[in-house]
């Protein structure tokens, strides 16, 4: 039966709960707010299926042959209400008018996220934007299951392991699923996103928007609205929370040891910010977001070629593609900061804590300027 030893061995993707024949597995959140699989011993058989289900001890062996693509949708309203190039919501919106429902990553009203099921258009936005917290996964793999067993077409968004977590529970190959998952730097914890929204107003949240465009893709924004009438904007790189993010103070233990993080994945397609595009294709930059698309199964190549016309589109190398987005193949470093910020979340004022975890020592400077410096004598 699942037991966790080491938390760095489990990513939270339900699929051992889920797979549970006697329902006697709960997820419960510890102390930084990440779910972990908890077994009732009373109940449990002992048989077995819980390990058979999680991608990380019984590990899908993957053999793709990847091919990548820089795209952007021709539909800019959506593009810029998206993350990158607005990929995702024209293969769910191929997926919606034939009949079919997809799944991803929204806000809860609580302003907590959650995978959801959406089976129209209006709801689409929903999960349009990323949401750089951790998901929670609840019984959609069983949703799923269903849909698919009565030959519905569904589309299953979400982080490499959420979708090795689905393919484990399913443990068959279905024709009528798609999986797309992205290109994942890891995720913060969800009790960090509440301290965070908590410290900026006490007033109800309205909308969040981790990627706000407004001025460019590459210099994306953070934009929330309260109830109380207060807007907040930041640019992401003077926001707190993007700065603990992105410092890797706050994520998953699992997230510093992924298993997941491979140019060859489990999904059919990975959707990605096409970070470095003007050393690959600068004709497709404008600031308004692109994407990087990673082709892994036949059934993603179809998908893509009946999406096309909506696209403007170009294949790249894929090495190229790659190399200005190391968390496609790499975990972050945990930072040696991360236990004792998690630690402080609570008690301490969020922004300047962030502030204190964040300052670079007098050696950090130096360091990196020597570092830029040799870069340029060496070039
Ligand atoms: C936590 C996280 C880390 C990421 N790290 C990187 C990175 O290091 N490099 C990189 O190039 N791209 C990264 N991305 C992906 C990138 O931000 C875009 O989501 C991706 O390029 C798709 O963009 P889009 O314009 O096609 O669609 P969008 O409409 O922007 O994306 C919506 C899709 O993202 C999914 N999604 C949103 N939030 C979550 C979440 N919390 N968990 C699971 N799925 C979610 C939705 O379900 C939907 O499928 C990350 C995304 C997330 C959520
Ligand atoms: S061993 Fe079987 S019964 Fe026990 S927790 Fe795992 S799946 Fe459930
Ligand atoms: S990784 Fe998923 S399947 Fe494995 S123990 Fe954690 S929640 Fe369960
Ligand atoms: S970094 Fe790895 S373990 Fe963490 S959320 Fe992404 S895929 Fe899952």
């Amino acid at each position: 039966m699942i037991k966790i030893f080491d938390k760095s061995k489990c990513s939270g993707c339900h699929a051992c709960a889920m797979a549970c024949p006697k329902s006697c597995i709960s997820m419960e959140r510890d102390d930084e707010g990440f779910l972990y699989p908890n077994v009732d011993l009373d109940r449990c058989i002992d048989c077995g299926l819980c390990e058979r289900a999680c991608p990380i001890i019984s590990k899908n062996i993957v053999s793709s042959d990847t091919k990548a693509y820089a795209a952007i949708n021709k539909n800019e309203k959506i593009r810029l209400q998206s993350s990158s190039g607005g990929i995702f919501t024209a293969i769910a919106e191929q997926v919606i008018a034939n009949g079919g429902v997809f799944f991803g990553a929204a806000f809860d009203e609580g302003f907590d996220v959650k995978h959801i099921c959406v089976d129209n258009v209006e709801d689409l936005t929903k999960l349009r934007g990323s949401k750089y917290v951790q998901s929670t996964i609840g019984d959609t793999y069983k949703q799923v299951k269903s849909f698919l067993d009565n030959g519905t077409e569904v589309y299953f968004t979400g982080t490499p392991c959420q979708i090795e977590g689905l393919l484990k529970y399913l443990n068959k190959k279905y024709d009528n699923l798609l999986t797309s998952d992205l290109i994942c730097h890891g995720v913060p914890s969800p009790k960090v996103w509440q301290e965070y929204l908590q410290s900026k107003s006490s007033s109800k949240v309205r909308s969040a928007s981790f990627r706000n465009k407004s001025f460019g893709w590459g210099n994306y924004s953070v934009l929330i609205s309260f109830e109380d009438t207060l807007e907040y904007k930041s640019l992401a790189k003077d926001d707190k929370y993007i700065k603990a993010f992105l410092s890797d103070l706050c994520l998953r233990h699992s997230c510093y040891n992924c298993v997941f993080k491979s140019k060859n994945r489990a999904s059919d397609l990975t959707l990605a910010d096409f970070w470095g595009i003007n050393n690959v294709a600068p004709e497709l930059n404008d600031n308004k977001g692109t994407s990087l698309v990673l082709i892994h199964t036949e059934n993603g190549k179809e998908m893509l070629e009946r999406i096309s016309s909506g696209l403007v589109i170009k294949a790249v190398d894929v090495d190229l593609a790659l190399l200005n987005n190391p968390s496609a193949v790499k975990s972050v470093e945990k930072s040696k900061k991360r236990n004792s910020f998690m630690q402080k979340i609570e008690s301490e004022n969020f922004d300047k804590l962030v502030e204190k975890y964040t300052k670079r020592t007098l050696l950090q400077k130096v360091k990196s300027k020597l570092k830029r410096t040799l870069k340029k004598v060496f070039k």
